[in-house]
């Protein structure tokens, strides 16, 4: 067969294009509008954490870390799960750092699949997840989370029958996410042994992604699947700086595992990046030890953003749901007359002067919700109120 000499992109990337992140951060900046879309922190990281950065460099920090990640951080980490989780992981094996919680992503996604492979996450899931699968040429199967509105306000919980259903003998890994993005849920420890027990059964790989570990509210408790009966040795552990520390831009992620699984992500991430982030490396070996007094602190300030933001926008109309962990709301924007999330956020910075983000961008079921909107708090407390002042005007 003779292929067209006509260039175009490879099919594992054809009609990715430019995400709706990309139009709405344009919008923003377009209008002059409050962005409460993509999550950047507008707040800055510990002081003394920025601090050691700055000496890092200065002092001569700026050469390819080791391929694994500077001992002191892979030490740390393991000192991290130890004291939060009590599970043990060998620092020389077990303990990998990447280039953010992304790459630790997407190497475990081309370690662990095989081309026609099946990988199952919830619905919405981050939108890394379905992209990871398609570059290991796998294939993302969704399982929806259920609307729970027993509560006061309307939350997502585990259907584990639909989990169940969803398991084939393709079914590789299980990709996790709590506390979860879009969404704010926090997997409770019920529905944390109800997937570990489908996946002890189908033989299932799990990854799971725990960048938001520290900031849970109203002090609710983030567990980690890892701890469960049979499951430390078929789970990779992924997290990184970037949410903990409000430090987005530095990009330094970590996997915990079992030796062998650690060694399959780190035969992929040695081609995608090697090694980076050595002066960020050294710096946050240092911070991980600390991390629960900051983390206490940034959860205050993002509590009382969240309590500001869901309150708005009930005032607003905008039916907020329940938001257990994170940087973020959902919303239901049916009472303003609209069914359609993407159309809604197109509008709004020209109607209210707010951005956000449409919730089918995070949707892989085309008969998903499409009422539903996602607005970040993980901003300076005058902008949220900002936003508020302006969604309740616009009514
Ligand atoms: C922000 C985010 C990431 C990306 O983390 P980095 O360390 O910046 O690569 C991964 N997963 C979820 C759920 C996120 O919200």
């Amino acid at each position: 067969m003779v292929r067209e000499n006509v260039w175009g992109p490879a099919a594992r990337v054809r009609g990715m294009g430019t995400s709706v992140f990309t139009e709405m951060t344009e919008l923003a900046r377009s209008t002059g509008a409050v962005n409460l879309g993509q999550g950047v922190p507008e707040l800055d990281g510990p002081a003394p954490l920025l601090r050691e950065v700055a000496d890092a460099v200065l002092a001569g920090g700026n050469q390819y870390p080791p391929a694994h990640g500077f001992p002191a951080l892979r030490e740390a980490v393991a000192a991290h799960q130890r004291r939060r989780y009590g599970l043990d992981y060998t620092p020389q094996g077990e303990v990998l750092v990447t280039t953010g919680a992304t790459e630790a992503l997407a190497a475990a996604l081309l370690a662990l699949c095989d081309p026609g492979d099946e990988v199952i996450a919830f619905d919405p899931c981050y939108d890394a997840y379905p992209a990871g699968a398609r570059l290991a040429g796998a294939h993302l199967v969704p399982v929806p989370l259920a609307e729970d509105t027993t509560g006061r306000a309307t939350g997502f919980v585990l259907d584990a029958d639909a989990l169940r259903s969803a398991v084939t003998p393709r079914t590789r890994v299980l990709l996790l996410n709590t506390p979860h993005n879009p969404t704010g849920k926090v997997f409770t420890a019920d529905e944390l042994a109800a997937v570990a027990e489908v996946c002890r059964e189908h033989d299932l790989t799990v990854v799971t992604d725990e960048v938001y570990e520290h900031l849970v509210y109203d002090g609710g408790e983030h567990r980690t699947i890892a701890a469960l009966p049979g499951m430390r040795e078929r789970t990779l552990t992924i997290s990184s700086a970037g949410k903990t520390f409000n430090v987005t831009g530095w990009k330094v992620g970590w996997v915990c595992g079992p030796a062998d699984l650690v060694a399959a992500v780190g035969s992929a991430k040695q081609f995608l990046t090697y090694a980076s982030g050595t002066p960020y490396q050294e710096a946050l070996a240092r911070a991980l030890g600390g991390v629960e007094a900051w983390a206490a602190e940034l959860r205050t300030t993002l509590r009382r953003n969240r309590d500001v933001l869901s309150e708005g926008l009930a005032r607003a109309g905008l039916r907020p749901y329940r938001a257990e962990a994170g940087y973020f709301v959902q919303a239901d924007i049916r009472a303003w007359g609209h069914a359609d999330g993407v159309r809604f956020c197109r509008e709004l910075p020209l109607r209210a002067g707010v951005v956000a983000i449409p919730t089918s961008a995070f949707q892989l079921r085309p008969d998903a919700p499409s009422y539903l909107v996602r607005f970040s708090f993980c901003k300076r407390e005058k902008s949220v109120a900002e936003a508020v002042e302006k969604l309740v005007s616009a009514v």
